[in-house]
């Protein structure tokens, strides 16, 4: 079957499903101020459904999922979905707070998981009540242990805000001097309501300069079709990354489909635009052609939304779900 390509030639093998809009956690920076309501479970994807809508993106060049939020360990069918999904031939991926790993351990072990992003913006706890609005540090440190311990790839991602934790950038980067941990900072994006401002945005180049201060770092080989540029400190055992969506965005290599949880494709993180995959599922038509052409209208570069001189831009006027919706 022919590959998922768009109009720019770019070959799309990379499927994010969103299990869930819920959350445990509550990041002032993913999500709207007011209160948010989460979708009920009826206009979700079923886990029958992801299943299905997965092996149709497989059989046409996918060969890797990553699963996400919300947060995905909230969703109640979870566990079925985790073990539906290991069956499939691609390379299966978590997206996840850390919270509730410890109840998970043993679907984890036995799923074809073998990296998980673990999002963790701060190593200081009392800062980590004030941007999660949750108290479960410790249990996200301890978690992220027990992943190493069993031999998962654990990446962390910090998203960077001026004046909140970019003071922490060789803190984090000191985590990886024993431990095979890969820190990833993600600079801080907009979407609806989130607070975003460019002065509170920490840019790749600031992040190399602190880490310069401090570190020899060394620039690795980054891997194919990469949002991260990776990078090491020298006498370190782990590395460091930097996603740079705002200063230095990567659409060029993109190869990402973004599902929700209620079954809309998002063909880039900053579509206005979205394909009702579910619907037409629902509707038992053919839902091939629904991708061919949600991924053929793709913009070359943010969703056609946002321009390299971001600076200028009127974000008020981004039309776009918050990050909680989308899944990152
Ligand atoms: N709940 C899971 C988690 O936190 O890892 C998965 C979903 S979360 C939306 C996925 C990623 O998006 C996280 O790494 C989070 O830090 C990132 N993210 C959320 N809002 C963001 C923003 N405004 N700018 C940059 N990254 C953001
Ligand atoms: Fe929840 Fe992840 Fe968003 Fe934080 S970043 S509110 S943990 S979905």
């Amino acid at each position: 079957m022919q590959p998922i390509q768009d109009s720019f030639g770019r070959h799309h093998n990379y499927l994010r499903i969103s299990l869930t809009d819920a959350c445990n956690f509550r990041c002032f920076y993913c999500m709207p101020n007011e209160d948010v309501s989460c979708t009920p479970n009826a206009q979700l994807m079923q886990p029958d459904e992801i299943l299905m809508i997965a092996k149709q993106f497989v059989s046409m060049g996918v060969d890797k999922i990553r699963l996400t939020g919300g947060e995905p360990l909230v969703r109640k069918e979870a566990r079925e979905i985790i073990d539906e999904l290991s069956k499939l031939p691609v390379e299966l991926c978590l997206t996840s707070n850390g919270a509730l790993i410890h109840l998970f351990q043993d679907c984890l072990l036995q799923s074809s998981i073998r990296s998980i992003n673990i999002s963790l913006d701060t190593l200081e706890e009392d800062k980590f009540q004030v941007l999660t609005k949750r108290t479960h540090f410790k249990q996200v440190l301890d978690n992220i242990e027990w992943l190493l311990e069993n031999d998962f790839s654990v990446k962390v991602n910090a998203v960077l805000i001026k004046g909140m934790n970019d003071n922490e950038i060789n803190d984090f980067i000191e985590l990886t001097r024993y431990k095979k941990l890969h820190i990833r900072f993600i600079e801080f994006m907009p979407f609806t309501d989130n607070s975003w401002q460019d002065d509170r945005l920490v840019s790749q180049q600031q992040i190399l300069n602190t880490a310069q201060e401090k570190y020899d770092v060394i620039k690795l080989q980054d891997e194919q079709n990469a949002t991260a540029k990776k990078y090491k400190a020298v006498g370190c055992e782990g590395t460091f990354a930097i996603i740079s969506t705002m200063t230095n965005p990567f659409c060029d290599s993109c190869n990402r489909i973004r599902l929700t949880a209620d079954g809309k494709i998002k063909n880039c993180l900053f579509s206005k635009t979205e394909t009702d995959l579910l619907a037409a599922l629902r509707g038992n038509l053919n839902i091939e052609p629904f991708i061919r052409a949600s991924i053929k209208s793709k913009k070359e570069k943010l969703g056609g939304q946002l321009f390299d001189n971001f600076s200028t831009e009127d974000f008020e006027k981004l039309e776009n779900r918050s990050m909680i919706s989308i899944g990152g």
